[in-house]
Protein backbone atom coordinates (compact mmCIF):
# COMPACT_ATOMS: atom_id res chain seq x y z
CA UNK A 1 0.00 0.00 0.00
CA UNK A 2 2.96 2.68 1.06
CA UNK A 3 4.81 1.55 -1.82
CA UNK A 4 1.77 2.47 -4.43
CA UNK A 5 0.89 5.48 -2.41
CA UNK A 6 4.22 7.18 -3.08
CA UNK A 7 4.24 5.63 -6.95
CA UNK A 8 0.77 7.06 -7.20
CA UNK A 9 2.31 10.49 -6.13
CA UNK A 10 5.37 10.18 -8.11
CA UNK A 11 3.31 9.18 -11.58
CA UNK A 12 1.40 12.55 -11.31
CA UNK A 13 0.69 15.26 -14.46
CA UNK A 14 1.15 18.16 -11.91
CA UNK A 15 0.47 21.41 -13.10
CA UNK A 16 2.49 24.45 -11.99
CA UNK A 17 1.90 27.69 -14.25
CA UNK A 18 -0.37 30.38 -13.03
CA UNK A 19 -4.44 29.87 -13.76
CA UNK A 20 -5.25 33.38 -15.08
CA UNK A 21 -8.21 34.45 -17.00
CA UNK A 22 -9.35 30.49 -17.77
CA UNK A 23 -5.67 29.17 -19.54
CA UNK A 24 -2.27 28.04 -17.73
CA UNK A 25 0.27 30.51 -18.20
CA UNK A 26 4.03 30.60 -17.68
CA UNK A 27 5.49 33.62 -15.28
CA UNK A 28 5.82 36.45 -18.29
CA UNK A 29 9.92 36.50 -17.43
CA UNK A 30 9.73 32.34 -17.57
CA UNK A 31 10.98 32.37 -14.07
CA UNK A 32 10.17 29.33 -11.36
CA UNK A 33 10.48 28.40 -8.44
CA UNK A 34 12.53 25.52 -7.04
CA UNK A 35 11.49 22.77 -5.05
CA UNK A 36 12.04 19.83 -2.93
CA UNK A 37 9.79 17.45 -1.28
CA UNK A 38 9.95 17.85 2.85
CA UNK A 39 9.46 13.69 2.85
CA UNK A 40 13.01 12.93 1.45
CA UNK A 41 14.25 16.02 0.14
CA UNK A 42 13.95 14.38 -3.78
CA UNK A 43 13.21 17.44 -6.02
CA UNK A 44 9.40 18.03 -7.85
CA UNK A 45 8.71 20.12 -10.13
CA UNK A 46 9.15 24.13 -9.58
CA UNK A 47 6.25 26.34 -9.75
CA UNK A 48 5.82 29.69 -11.46
CA UNK A 49 7.11 32.45 -10.08
CA UNK A 50 5.09 35.33 -10.64
CA UNK A 51 5.71 38.99 -10.62
CA UNK A 52 4.04 42.48 -10.46
CA UNK A 53 3.36 42.00 -13.84
CA UNK A 54 1.95 38.92 -14.12
CA UNK A 55 -0.27 40.30 -10.86
CA UNK A 56 -1.57 43.08 -12.73
CA UNK A 57 -2.20 41.36 -15.65
CA UNK A 58 -4.40 38.81 -13.45
CA UNK A 59 -5.85 41.73 -11.42
CA UNK A 60 -7.04 43.66 -14.97
CA UNK A 61 -8.34 40.55 -16.17
CA UNK A 62 -10.13 39.87 -12.78
CA UNK A 63 -11.65 43.00 -13.10
CA UNK A 64 -12.83 42.68 -16.69
CA UNK A 65 -14.62 39.92 -15.87
CA UNK A 66 -16.18 41.64 -12.45
CA UNK A 67 -17.28 44.76 -15.13
CA UNK A 68 -18.53 42.46 -17.26
CA UNK A 69 -21.33 40.93 -14.63
CA UNK A 70 -20.68 37.51 -16.23
CA UNK A 71 -20.63 35.93 -12.58
CA UNK A 72 -21.68 38.66 -10.80
CA UNK A 73 -24.92 38.85 -12.64
CA UNK A 74 -25.73 35.61 -12.32
CA UNK A 75 -28.79 34.29 -9.73
CA UNK A 76 -27.75 32.80 -6.36
CA UNK A 77 -29.38 29.28 -7.59
CA UNK A 78 -26.41 29.46 -10.32
CA UNK A 79 -23.44 30.30 -8.53
CA UNK A 80 -24.71 27.43 -5.82
CA UNK A 81 -25.15 24.93 -8.65
CA UNK A 82 -21.39 25.81 -9.69
CA UNK A 83 -20.16 25.37 -6.53
CA UNK A 84 -21.98 22.04 -5.46
CA UNK A 85 -20.32 20.97 -9.32
CA UNK A 86 -16.86 22.01 -7.88
CA UNK A 87 -17.41 19.78 -4.49
CA UNK A 88 -18.65 17.31 -6.93
CA UNK A 89 -15.27 16.87 -9.24
CA UNK A 90 -13.36 17.72 -5.95
CA UNK A 91 -14.77 14.01 -4.87
CA UNK A 92 -13.85 12.80 -8.36
CA UNK A 93 -10.27 13.88 -7.33
CA UNK A 94 -10.07 13.35 -3.93
CA UNK A 95 -7.08 11.08 -3.96
CA UNK A 96 -5.14 12.90 -6.66
CA UNK A 97 -5.84 16.18 -4.09
CA UNK A 98 -4.95 14.55 -1.56
CA UNK A 99 -1.65 12.91 -2.88
CA UNK A 100 -0.44 16.95 -4.18
CA UNK A 101 -0.48 18.42 -1.02
CA UNK A 102 1.05 15.53 0.61
CA UNK A 103 3.91 14.92 -1.78
CA UNK A 104 4.19 19.23 -1.54
CA UNK A 105 3.92 19.54 2.49
CA UNK A 106 4.73 15.70 4.18
CA UNK A 107 1.48 16.19 6.10
CA UNK A 108 0.14 12.65 5.92
CA UNK A 109 -1.64 11.38 3.35
CA UNK A 110 -3.97 9.70 5.83
CA UNK A 111 -4.93 13.30 7.53
CA UNK A 112 -5.14 14.94 3.89
CA UNK A 113 -7.23 11.77 2.58
CA UNK A 114 -9.72 11.51 5.72
CA UNK A 115 -10.04 15.32 6.89
CA UNK A 116 -8.72 18.07 5.23
CA UNK A 117 -9.90 17.07 1.93
CA UNK A 118 -13.08 16.33 2.73
CA UNK A 119 -13.29 19.41 4.82
CA UNK A 120 -12.43 21.45 2.09
CA UNK A 121 -15.27 19.67 -0.38
CA UNK A 122 -17.41 20.10 2.78
CA UNK A 123 -16.64 24.03 2.63
CA UNK A 124 -17.79 24.19 -0.75
CA UNK A 125 -21.20 22.49 -0.18
CA UNK A 126 -21.92 24.65 2.95
CA UNK A 127 -21.36 28.26 1.38
CA UNK A 128 -23.45 26.73 -1.77
CA UNK A 129 -26.32 25.43 -0.01
CA UNK A 130 -25.80 28.29 2.14
CA UNK A 131 -26.27 31.69 -0.73
CA UNK A 132 -29.74 31.46 -1.56
CA UNK A 133 -30.89 31.46 2.09
CA UNK A 134 -28.69 34.58 3.07
CA UNK A 135 -31.10 37.62 2.88
CA UNK A 136 -30.51 41.31 2.83
CA UNK A 137 -32.42 43.92 5.06
CA UNK A 138 -35.10 46.14 4.80
CA UNK A 139 -36.66 48.96 7.44
CA UNK A 140 -39.33 51.92 7.28
CA UNK A 141 -37.18 54.58 9.14
CA UNK A 142 -40.22 56.87 8.11
CA UNK A 143 -43.69 56.75 7.10
CA UNK A 144 -43.03 57.71 3.70
CA UNK A 145 -39.53 55.91 3.33
CA UNK A 146 -38.19 52.32 3.04
CA UNK A 147 -34.43 51.77 3.69
CA UNK A 148 -32.49 48.77 1.82
CA UNK A 149 -29.44 47.07 3.63
CA UNK A 150 -28.06 44.84 0.60
CA UNK A 151 -24.42 43.60 0.61
CA UNK A 152 -22.57 44.29 -2.60
CA UNK A 153 -19.66 42.80 -3.89
CA UNK A 154 -16.25 44.17 -3.22
CA UNK A 155 -15.08 43.85 -7.13
CA UNK A 156 -11.32 42.02 -7.53
CA UNK A 157 -10.38 40.22 -4.46
CA UNK A 158 -6.78 39.16 -3.41
CA UNK A 159 -6.64 35.74 -1.30
CA UNK A 160 -3.33 34.87 0.21
CA UNK A 161 -3.33 31.49 1.56
CA UNK A 162 -0.47 29.40 3.57
CA UNK A 163 0.33 26.32 3.54
CA UNK A 164 -0.42 24.08 6.94
CA UNK A 165 -3.88 23.48 5.23
CA UNK A 166 -3.67 24.39 1.65
CA UNK A 167 -7.12 23.79 0.43
CA UNK A 168 -9.31 23.94 3.55
CA UNK A 169 -7.72 27.45 4.11
CA UNK A 170 -8.18 28.40 -0.23
CA UNK A 171 -11.56 27.07 0.01
CA UNK A 172 -12.89 28.85 3.38
CA UNK A 173 -11.89 32.51 1.41
CA UNK A 174 -12.47 31.47 -2.03
CA UNK A 175 -16.05 30.19 -1.75
CA UNK A 176 -17.74 32.98 -0.18
CA UNK A 177 -15.92 35.59 -1.63
CA UNK A 178 -16.75 33.86 -5.55
CA UNK A 179 -20.62 33.32 -4.32
CA UNK A 180 -20.60 37.00 -2.87
CA UNK A 181 -20.18 38.32 -6.83
CA UNK A 182 -16.25 39.28 -6.60
CA UNK A 183 -13.80 38.14 -8.76
CA UNK A 184 -10.87 35.92 -7.13
CA UNK A 185 -7.00 36.76 -7.53
CA UNK A 186 -5.18 33.88 -4.98
CA UNK A 187 -1.95 33.70 -4.29
CA UNK A 188 -0.96 30.55 -2.35
CA UNK A 189 2.23 29.50 -0.76
CA UNK A 190 5.17 28.39 -2.61
CA UNK A 191 5.08 25.34 -0.48
CA UNK A 192 1.70 24.26 -1.59
CA UNK A 193 0.56 25.51 -4.87
CA UNK A 194 0.13 21.97 -6.52
CA UNK A 195 -3.38 20.95 -5.83
CA UNK A 196 -5.15 24.91 -5.63
CA UNK A 197 -4.24 24.97 -9.56
CA UNK A 198 -6.03 21.95 -10.22
CA UNK A 199 -9.22 23.08 -8.10
CA UNK A 200 -8.73 26.40 -10.21
CA UNK A 201 -8.74 24.22 -13.72
CA UNK A 202 -12.12 22.13 -11.79
CA UNK A 203 -13.78 25.19 -11.11
CA UNK A 204 -13.54 26.18 -15.00
CA UNK A 205 -15.36 22.85 -15.61
CA UNK A 206 -17.38 23.19 -13.08
CA UNK A 207 -18.93 26.77 -15.01
CA UNK A 208 -17.12 29.49 -13.00
CA UNK A 209 -16.65 32.08 -16.24
CA UNK A 210 -12.99 32.61 -17.41
CA UNK A 211 -11.22 35.30 -15.14
CA UNK A 212 -13.53 35.18 -11.86
CA UNK A 213 -11.10 32.47 -10.15
CA UNK A 214 -7.06 33.20 -11.14
CA UNK A 215 -4.42 31.93 -9.31
CA UNK A 216 -1.13 33.32 -9.44
CA UNK A 217 1.98 30.92 -7.79
CA UNK A 218 5.33 33.33 -6.20
CA UNK A 219 7.04 34.28 -3.68
CA UNK A 220 4.56 36.00 -0.85
CA UNK A 221 7.27 38.75 -0.74
CA UNK A 222 6.74 39.29 -4.31
CA UNK A 223 3.93 37.88 -5.98
CA UNK A 224 1.73 38.35 -2.75
CA UNK A 225 3.03 41.91 -1.55
CA UNK A 226 2.23 43.19 -5.02
CA UNK A 227 -1.24 41.67 -4.84
CA UNK A 228 -1.89 43.61 -1.15
CA UNK A 229 -0.76 46.74 -3.20
CA UNK A 230 -2.81 46.76 -5.95
CA UNK A 231 -4.77 49.56 -6.64
CA UNK A 232 -7.75 47.77 -8.27
CA UNK A 233 -7.77 45.18 -5.47
CA UNK A 234 -10.90 45.92 -3.31
CA UNK A 235 -10.35 43.71 -0.63
CA UNK A 236 -7.20 41.50 0.80
CA UNK A 237 -7.69 38.42 2.86
CA UNK A 238 -4.80 36.58 4.34
CA UNK A 239 -3.86 33.86 6.72
CA UNK A 240 -0.61 33.16 7.72
CA UNK A 241 1.89 34.79 10.21
CA UNK A 242 1.33 37.95 12.08
CA UNK A 243 4.21 39.04 10.76
CA UNK A 244 3.13 38.97 7.50
CA UNK A 245 -0.50 39.98 8.46
CA UNK A 246 0.60 43.55 10.12
CA UNK A 247 2.75 43.88 6.75
CA UNK A 248 -0.44 43.17 4.69
CA UNK A 249 -2.18 45.95 6.69
CA UNK A 250 0.16 48.70 5.93
CA UNK A 251 -0.12 47.51 1.83
CA UNK A 252 -3.73 48.31 2.43
CA UNK A 253 -2.92 51.44 3.79
CA UNK A 254 -0.46 52.47 1.42
CA UNK A 255 -2.40 51.56 -1.45
CA UNK A 256 -6.06 52.13 -1.61
CA UNK A 257 -7.31 51.45 2.09
CA UNK A 258 -9.02 48.46 0.57
CA UNK A 259 -11.06 46.10 3.48
CA UNK A 260 -8.49 43.73 5.13
CA UNK A 261 -9.33 39.93 6.78
CA UNK A 262 -6.36 38.43 8.37
CA UNK A 263 -6.08 34.89 10.23
CA UNK A 264 -2.60 34.97 11.91
CA UNK A 265 -0.82 33.27 14.71
CA UNK A 266 -1.20 32.12 18.28
CA UNK A 267 -0.61 30.63 21.31
CA UNK A 268 -3.73 29.22 22.30
CA UNK A 269 -3.52 28.13 26.07
CA UNK A 270 -5.44 24.65 27.13
CA UNK A 271 -6.28 25.44 30.64
CA UNK A 272 -6.95 22.16 33.17
CA UNK A 273 -8.11 23.13 36.72
CA UNK A 274 -8.08 20.83 39.63
CA UNK A 275 -12.42 20.74 38.70
CA UNK A 276 -11.36 18.46 35.60
CA UNK A 277 -12.53 15.13 36.70
CA UNK A 278 -11.41 13.16 33.12
CA UNK A 279 -7.50 14.67 33.07
CA UNK A 280 -6.94 11.52 30.99
CA UNK A 281 -9.24 11.94 28.42
CA UNK A 282 -7.91 15.90 28.76
CA UNK A 283 -4.12 14.65 28.23
CA UNK A 284 -5.19 12.85 25.10
CA UNK A 285 -7.44 16.03 23.66
CA UNK A 286 -4.01 18.01 24.16
CA UNK A 287 -1.53 15.74 22.58
CA UNK A 288 -3.64 14.88 19.49
CA UNK A 289 -4.44 18.93 18.75
CA UNK A 290 -0.90 20.04 19.53
CA UNK A 291 0.99 17.76 17.90
CA UNK A 292 -1.18 16.90 15.24
CA UNK A 293 0.00 17.95 11.94
CA UNK A 294 3.63 18.27 13.29
CA UNK A 295 2.25 21.69 15.18
CA UNK A 296 1.70 23.60 12.31
CA UNK A 297 -1.97 24.39 12.64
CA UNK A 298 -2.53 27.74 14.29
CA UNK A 299 -5.16 27.06 16.32
CA UNK A 300 -2.79 24.82 18.02
CA UNK A 301 -3.15 24.76 22.11
CA UNK A 302 0.85 25.10 22.90
CA UNK A 303 0.78 26.62 25.96
CA UNK A 304 -0.58 24.07 28.82
CA UNK A 305 -1.89 25.64 32.27
CA UNK A 306 -2.33 22.74 34.54
CA UNK A 307 -3.26 23.27 38.49
CA UNK A 308 -0.51 22.72 40.53
CA UNK A 309 -2.62 19.75 42.31
CA UNK A 310 -2.78 17.80 38.94
CA UNK A 311 0.35 18.92 37.39
CA UNK A 312 2.14 15.70 37.83
CA UNK A 313 -0.86 13.14 37.49
CA UNK A 314 -1.21 14.83 34.05
CA UNK A 315 2.06 15.30 32.88
CA UNK A 316 2.15 11.34 33.00
CA UNK A 317 -0.53 10.91 30.63
CA UNK A 318 0.26 13.55 28.53
CA UNK A 319 3.72 11.34 27.91
CA UNK A 320 1.92 8.58 27.20
CA UNK A 321 -0.23 10.09 24.90
CA UNK A 322 2.81 11.74 23.28
CA UNK A 323 4.12 8.63 21.90
CA UNK A 324 1.37 8.44 19.28
CA UNK A 325 2.53 11.21 17.49
CA UNK A 326 6.00 10.16 16.75
CA UNK A 327 6.46 11.37 12.98
CA UNK A 328 6.40 8.38 10.38
CA UNK A 329 6.01 7.94 6.65
CA UNK A 330 3.52 9.88 5.44
CA UNK A 331 2.73 7.83 2.53
CA UNK A 332 2.15 5.28 4.83
CA UNK A 333 -1.34 4.71 5.19
CA UNK A 334 -1.30 4.06 9.10
CA UNK A 335 1.11 7.41 9.74
CA UNK A 336 -0.81 9.73 11.68
CA UNK A 337 1.93 12.68 11.93
CA UNK A 338 4.49 13.13 8.91
CA UNK A 339 7.05 16.12 8.82
CA UNK A 340 7.46 19.89 8.87
CA UNK A 341 7.04 21.42 5.66
CA UNK A 342 10.43 22.87 4.90
CA UNK A 343 14.32 22.41 6.22
CA UNK A 344 14.21 25.95 6.92
CA UNK A 345 11.05 25.50 9.36
CA UNK A 346 12.95 22.41 10.88
CA UNK A 347 16.01 24.15 11.71
CA UNK A 348 13.68 26.77 13.66
CA UNK A 349 12.03 24.93 15.76
CA UNK A 350 14.95 23.09 16.54
CA UNK A 351 16.52 26.33 17.74
CA UNK A 352 13.58 27.29 19.82
CA UNK A 353 13.92 23.40 21.55
CA UNK A 354 17.66 24.14 22.34
CA UNK A 355 16.92 27.52 23.24
CA UNK A 356 14.24 26.81 26.13
CA UNK A 357 16.84 24.03 27.55
CA UNK A 358 18.75 26.87 29.23
CA UNK A 359 15.32 27.85 31.57
CA UNK A 360 12.99 25.06 31.42
CA UNK A 361 12.77 22.83 34.56
CA UNK A 362 12.23 19.73 32.21
CA UNK A 363 12.26 18.75 28.82
CA UNK A 364 10.35 15.69 27.33
CA UNK A 365 10.68 13.45 24.42
CA UNK A 366 9.58 10.13 23.96
CA UNK A 367 12.40 7.95 22.95
CA UNK A 368 11.32 6.59 19.96
CA UNK A 369 12.86 8.19 16.88
CA UNK A 370 13.19 6.42 13.68
CA UNK A 371 14.37 8.67 11.65
CA UNK A 372 11.43 7.28 9.26
CA UNK A 373 13.02 8.51 5.88
CA UNK A 374 16.95 10.11 5.25
CA UNK A 375 16.55 13.67 4.62
CA UNK A 376 13.44 14.56 5.87
CA UNK A 377 11.97 17.49 7.96
CA UNK A 378 10.75 15.23 11.20
CA UNK A 379 11.19 16.34 14.28
CA UNK A 380 9.78 14.62 17.69
CA UNK A 381 7.05 15.73 19.31
CA UNK A 382 8.61 17.76 22.69
CA UNK A 383 7.32 18.68 25.91
CA UNK A 384 8.72 21.60 27.90
CA UNK A 385 8.14 22.43 31.34
CA UNK A 386 8.66 26.37 32.31
CA UNK A 387 8.11 28.34 35.57
CA UNK A 388 8.25 31.71 33.95
CA UNK A 389 4.80 32.46 31.55
CA UNK A 390 7.05 35.20 29.90
CA UNK A 391 9.55 32.91 28.85
CA UNK A 392 10.01 32.86 24.82
CA UNK A 393 8.78 29.31 24.41
CA UNK A 394 5.23 30.34 26.39
CA UNK A 395 5.03 33.55 24.59
CA UNK A 396 5.99 32.83 20.39
CA UNK A 397 4.47 31.19 17.85
CA UNK A 398 6.76 27.91 17.20
CA UNK A 399 4.62 26.19 14.85
CA UNK A 400 5.96 22.94 15.53
CA UNK A 401 5.74 20.09 17.75
CA UNK A 402 6.41 21.77 20.51
CA UNK A 403 4.44 22.16 24.13
CA UNK A 404 5.02 24.48 26.79
CA UNK A 405 3.69 23.25 30.20
CA UNK A 406 3.10 25.86 33.10
CA UNK A 407 1.16 25.48 36.42
CA UNK A 408 -1.16 27.63 38.44
CA UNK A 409 -2.94 27.57 41.70
CA UNK A 410 -5.82 29.27 41.28
CA UNK A 411 -8.55 30.38 38.31
CA UNK A 412 -7.98 33.45 38.72
CA UNK A 413 -3.61 32.84 38.35
CA UNK A 414 -4.73 30.50 35.12
CA UNK A 415 -6.88 33.34 33.62
CA UNK A 416 -4.14 35.52 34.00
CA UNK A 417 -1.41 33.91 32.61
CA UNK A 418 -3.52 32.94 29.30
CA UNK A 419 -4.47 35.83 28.62
CA UNK A 420 -0.87 37.25 29.45
CA UNK A 421 0.02 37.04 25.50
CA UNK A 422 -0.51 39.38 22.13
CA UNK A 423 -2.42 36.74 20.80
CA UNK A 424 -6.18 35.74 21.05
CA UNK A 425 -7.29 33.05 18.59
CA UNK A 426 -8.36 29.99 20.56
CA UNK A 427 -8.45 28.85 23.98
CA UNK A 428 -9.61 25.62 26.45
CA UNK A 429 -11.01 25.22 29.55
CA UNK A 430 -11.46 21.96 31.31
CA UNK A 431 -13.42 22.10 34.64
CA UNK A 432 -16.21 20.18 35.66
CA UNK A 433 -17.73 23.04 37.46
CA UNK A 434 -19.93 24.99 35.21
CA UNK A 435 -19.55 28.47 37.12
CA UNK A 436 -15.44 28.21 36.77
CA UNK A 437 -15.79 26.81 33.21
CA UNK A 438 -18.17 30.17 32.42
CA UNK A 439 -16.16 32.31 34.17
CA UNK A 440 -13.01 31.70 32.04
CA UNK A 441 -14.98 31.27 28.75
CA UNK A 442 -16.40 34.95 29.10
CA UNK A 443 -12.90 36.03 30.02
CA UNK A 444 -10.84 34.27 27.94
CA UNK A 445 -9.19 36.81 25.45
CA UNK A 446 -10.17 34.21 22.35
CA UNK A 447 -12.03 33.99 19.10
CA UNK A 448 -13.04 30.71 20.17
CA UNK A 449 -13.34 28.94 23.53
CA UNK A 450 -13.90 24.90 23.88
CA UNK A 451 -15.10 24.29 27.04
CA UNK A 452 -14.04 20.16 27.69
CA UNK A 453 -12.90 19.94 24.33
CA UNK A 454 -10.39 21.07 21.76
CA UNK A 455 -10.57 21.26 17.92
CA UNK A 456 -14.04 20.87 17.59
CA UNK A 457 -15.30 21.96 14.39
CA UNK A 458 -18.24 22.51 11.76
CA UNK A 459 -18.72 24.87 8.88
CA UNK A 460 -21.47 26.75 10.93
CA UNK A 461 -19.53 28.00 13.22
CA UNK A 462 -17.02 31.47 12.80
CA UNK A 463 -13.30 30.83 13.24
CA UNK A 464 -10.82 34.11 13.95
CA UNK A 465 -8.86 35.62 16.48
CA UNK A 466 -8.58 38.44 18.19
CA UNK A 467 -4.73 40.55 19.19
CA UNK A 468 -2.38 39.89 17.01
CA UNK A 469 -4.17 36.41 15.80
CA UNK A 470 -6.64 38.78 13.48
CA UNK A 471 -9.31 40.53 11.96
CA UNK A 472 -12.13 39.26 10.78
CA UNK A 473 -13.94 35.38 10.54
CA UNK A 474 -13.89 32.80 8.48
CA UNK A 475 -15.97 29.97 7.90
CA UNK A 476 -20.18 30.63 8.81
CA UNK A 477 -23.02 32.33 7.46
CA UNK A 478 -20.64 35.21 8.72
CA UNK A 479 -17.82 34.83 6.15
CA UNK A 480 -20.20 36.04 3.45
CA UNK A 481 -20.39 39.87 5.29
CA UNK A 482 -16.34 39.78 5.19
CA UNK A 483 -16.42 39.29 1.10
CA UNK A 484 -19.16 42.19 0.73
CA UNK A 485 -19.63 45.84 1.91
CA UNK A 486 -23.02 46.94 3.30
CA UNK A 487 -25.16 49.67 1.40
CA UNK A 488 -27.86 51.72 2.99
CA UNK A 489 -30.54 52.62 0.10
CA UNK A 490 -32.87 55.60 1.51
CA UNK A 491 -35.91 55.57 -0.54
CA UNK A 492 -38.54 58.22 -0.01
CA UNK A 493 -41.98 58.25 -1.38
CA UNK A 494 -44.10 61.31 -2.66
CA UNK A 495 -46.98 60.47 0.09
CA UNK A 496 -47.35 58.31 3.05
CA UNK A 497 -47.50 54.71 2.46
P1 LIG B 1 4.47 31.01 7.35
O1 LIG B 1 5.45 31.64 8.28
O2 LIG B 1 3.52 30.12 8.02
O3 LIG B 1 5.07 30.48 6.08
P2 LIG B 1 3.75 33.45 6.11
O4 LIG B 1 2.99 34.48 6.82
O5 LIG B 1 5.19 33.69 5.82
O6 LIG B 1 3.50 32.14 6.93
O7 LIG B 1 3.05 33.08 4.72
C1 LIG B 1 1.67 32.97 4.52
C2 LIG B 1 1.35 33.44 3.12
O8 LIG B 1 1.75 34.79 2.99
C3 LIG B 1 2.09 32.69 2.01
O9 LIG B 1 1.25 32.60 0.86
C4 LIG B 1 3.26 33.61 1.72
O10 LIG B 1 3.78 33.45 0.41
C5 LIG B 1 2.61 34.96 1.88
N1 LIG B 1 3.55 36.05 2.18
C6 LIG B 1 4.76 35.98 2.79
N2 LIG B 1 5.34 37.19 2.84
C7 LIG B 1 4.47 38.06 2.27
C8 LIG B 1 4.49 39.46 2.03
N3 LIG B 1 5.52 40.22 2.39
N4 LIG B 1 3.42 40.01 1.42
C9 LIG B 1 2.35 39.26 1.05
N5 LIG B 1 2.29 37.94 1.23
C10 LIG B 1 3.34 37.33 1.84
Amino acid sequence: MEENIEKDARDLSIETRAFIGGRFVDAIDLDTIKKVSPIDSNPIPSIASCKSQDIANAVEISQKAFESKVWLGTTPHFKKECLLRLASLMEKYHKELALLDTLETGRTFKNYYNDSIPKAITTAQYFAEAIDKYYDHSIPPRANACATITKEALGVVGLITPWNDPLVVAMWKMVPALLMGNSVVLKPAEQSTYSILKVAKLAQQAGIPDGVLNVVPGYGEIAGKSLALHQDVRGIFFTGSSEIGKKILTYAGESNMKKVGLECGGKSPFIVTKHCKNIERAAQVLAKNVFYNQGQICSAPSRAIIDIDIKDQFIDHLQKETRKYVPANPFNINSEVGCVVSKEQKEKILAYIEKSKTSAKSVFVPNLMRDPIPGGQYILPTIIEIDDPRDTIAQEEIFGPVLAILSSSSSEEALAISNDSKYGLAASIWSDDINEAYYFSRNLQAGIVHINSYGDDDNTVPFGGIKESGIGKDKSIFAFDEYSYTKTTWISFDQHV
